[in-house]
């Protein structure tokens, strides 16, 4: 729930919650929810009024800390593809834990162009917030609109974010192996997994000389969505963090 629908001890559903509470989960007056307000807090709740005609309150019973959120902020950066796989990784993503999402166009993606139609975007932030409800996390994924590969390094250099890229041409070597790359906490890591044709070597390169490290992810081919599943999991579990 956003911070514009909680006011002084009372929390105000938007009409789609309202309907979802309501008519979906068919509570009524005195029924107990928990919202979560995407900065980090449980809510206990009770529900008031709900007539339907002026949206439902709650009153807020308690306060608690979400203790779900990993210690290091996951952004996963994936090439863009196929709507259908794109909603699968944000919608895994979000349940194993990843922080922000930034699909980027690259030599070989699918989709060349980085322009969004914004119902598709809308779409797809819905698919993060129902996926983080549903999997209890406390703050909300950041989906970021699509951006070319070179802007995406860009990004994280000036942010001096540690970098990894999933690389089928990685060594499948024991100190190449992500337990001997991702050793003590760090407060954010980007993570870069290729589109369906891979990355080009000089997209490889390109990621290098960004301080990008290369992660072979196994010595089988894995498909793009799997993966962006497999790296983010493997990376928190790695930090202890999943
Ligand atoms: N077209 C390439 C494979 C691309 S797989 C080929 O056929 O050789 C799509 C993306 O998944 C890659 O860009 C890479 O980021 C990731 N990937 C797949 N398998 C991997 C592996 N074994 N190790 C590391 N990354 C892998």
């Amino acid at each position: 729930m956003d911070q514009e629908n909680f006011d002084q001890g009372k929390i105000y559903f938007p009409t789609e919650i309202t309907h979802q509470i309501l008519h979906v989960l068919r509570l009524s007056e005195g029924d107990e929810v928990c919202v979560l307000d995407n900065r980090g807090h449980a809510y206990r709740v009770s529900l008031v009024g709900g007539d339907g005609s002026l949206g439902l309150e709650g009153e807020i019973l308690s306060s608690t800390p979400v203790t779900t959120e990993p210690d290091t902020k996951v952004s996963l950066c994936f090439g863009l593809t196929s709507r259908d796989k794109v909603e699968w990784i944000l919608q895994k993503g979000t349940e194993i834990g990843a922080a922000a999402f930034f699909p980027f166009t690259s030599e070989r993606t699918l989709v060349q162009s980085t322009d969004l139609p914004a119902k598709k975007f809308l779409r797809w932030e819905k698919i993060i917030r129902e996926a983080a409800e549903q999997s209890g996390r406390g703050l909300l994924p950041e989906l970021n609109p699509p951006m070319t590969l070179a802007g995406c390094l860009q990004h994280f250099r000036v942010l001096g974010t540690r970098l990894l890229a999933a690389w089928e041409g990685a060594e499948d070597h024991p100190d190449q192996k992500l337990s001997r790359i991702l050793t003590g906490k760090m407060e954010s890591l980007a993570l870069f997994v290729g589109p369906e044709g891979g990355f080009s070597q000089a997209e490889v390169q390109s990621m290098q000389e960004c301080g990008g490290e290369l992660v072979s992810l196994g010595k089988r081919i894995l498909r793009m969505e799997t993966a962006a599943i497999l790296f983010p999991a493997l990376a928190l579990q790695v930090l202890d963090d999943l």
